[in-house]
């Protein structure tokens, strides 16, 4: 078993092992100690993995189903969890635990967040994105009609427990997700991880991959973990990719977005002097090698007015982040009125 300590407001261990689940129970109570558990998680999750895992954990554990998918990460859905949580008494000194993807984990969290203003919560992550990125870092929250996430809070989990033979139950494009966020973790820090994902059919080291990529987002939420420096990193092909998955209609995967605002950003990066030539080649080349799309089927005006309403916009002032090298990005602060111009660079299909 790989343990990453994460080193926040609260420090907490980060478990990577294939089978863990089996021994949850165990390492739950080792942390915990007599605590009641209740275990959330949603319809696709729950008929693969809550039995095996209440099985550990003992009778007086509560459970909480929901409906699978982002349309479900609502405050009705979280004020159902809560009155869940109240429905069988539940005290502060017991746990919640998120059984599932980011959509589990942040609405579980942030139901221990506001749950008599406070109790614990840890994360088993069961996509490969949530493992790599939403259940490591403490982030918490709900969408409104206005937009994602865009209510929350922040809380460290007290645990994480990663079992990656979990992932082999996902639909290929839900996969494919985590395999862009970890490519951005490749082009951000790590250029040995990157040329590793690049060559695809990596599932053989997919617990060494999950572990480098938690390393990664640690040593990040370390330095800032409340998201006012160096965690903006990690928003690497997120403006450019919001964009174009707002313009599809969000018929493209959140995941899928990201690959190609990675690439678009690598364009950028090279037509303004900053990358090494051969960047975007580069990005491209691992997107298609791992079955991620690399077109970007709009047109920059379309993409323009999808980018200004990026919550990351502060005022009049976007930050992109553009890559030097793979291994090394930079923020990149743009006037909103330089983006029509930037994402005429950003769209051409190279
Ligand atoms: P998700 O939770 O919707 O999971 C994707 C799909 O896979 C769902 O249909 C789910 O039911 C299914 N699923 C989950 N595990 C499975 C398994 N092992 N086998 C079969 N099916 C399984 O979404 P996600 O991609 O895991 O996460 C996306 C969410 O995470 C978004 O809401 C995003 O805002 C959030 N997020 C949060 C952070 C953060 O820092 N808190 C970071 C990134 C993303
Ligand atoms: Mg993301």
């Amino acid at each position: 078993m790989k343990a990453i300590r994460v080193d926040a407001s609260r420090a907490y261990d980060v478990c990577i092992e294939r089978g863990i689940l089996q021994k949850a129970g165990t390492l739950m109570r080792a942390v915990k100690g007599n605590t009641r558990f209740m275990v959330v998680t949603d319809s696709n999750v729950s008929p693969l993995y809550l039995d095996a895992l209440v099985d550990t954990l003992g009778d007086n554990t509560a459970s909480f189903v929901f409906p699978a998918g982002e349309q479900s990460k609502t405050l009705s859905t979280f004020g159902n969890i809560l009155e869940h949580m109240a429905g069988v008494a539940f005290t502060r000194a017991d746990t919640v635990v998120a059984l599932g993807g980011g959509v589990v984990g942040d609405m579980a969290g942030f139901a221990a967040a506001c749950y008599l203003r406070g109790v614990d919560f840890i994360q088993i992550p069961t996509t490969f994105l949530s493992a790599i990125d939403s259940s490591v870092g403490g982030k918490t929250g709900v969408d409104l009609s206005a937009g994602k996430n865009l209510a929350g809070a922040f809380l460290q989990p007290s645990l994480v427990l990663i079992d990656p033979d979990t992932f082999q139950t996902l639909p290929t494009p839900v996969f494919n997700e985590g395999t862009a966020e970890a490519l951005k973790y490749g082009v951000l820090y790590d250029p040995a991880l990157f040329t590793q994902l690049a060559g695809g059919d990596f599932n053989e080291n997919i617990e060494s991959i999950v572990q480098r990529c938690v390393e990664l987002k640690a040593a990040v939420v370390h330095e800032d973990e409340f998201d006012r420096g160096e965690r903006r990193m990690l928003n690497l092909g997120h403006t450019f990719g919001h964009a174009v998955e707002a313009r599809s209609g969000f018929s493209l995967y959140h995941g899928e977005g990201v690959g190609i605002g990675m690439l678009m950003a690598a364009r950028v990066s090279e037509r303004l002097g900053i990358a090494v030539p051969g960047v975007a080649q580069s990005i491209r080349e691992a997107l298609l090698q791992n079955h991620l799309p690399t077109r970007c089927a709009y047109d920059a005006r379309a993409l323009c007015s999808a980018a200004c309403v990026d919550k990351k916009r502060m005022g009049d002032t976007l930050t992109l982040i553009l890559i030097e090298h793979i291994g090394k990005c930079v923020p990149y602060p743009i006037p909103i009125s330089d983006l029509l111009s930037i994402m005429k660079v950003a769209a051409e299909d190279a």
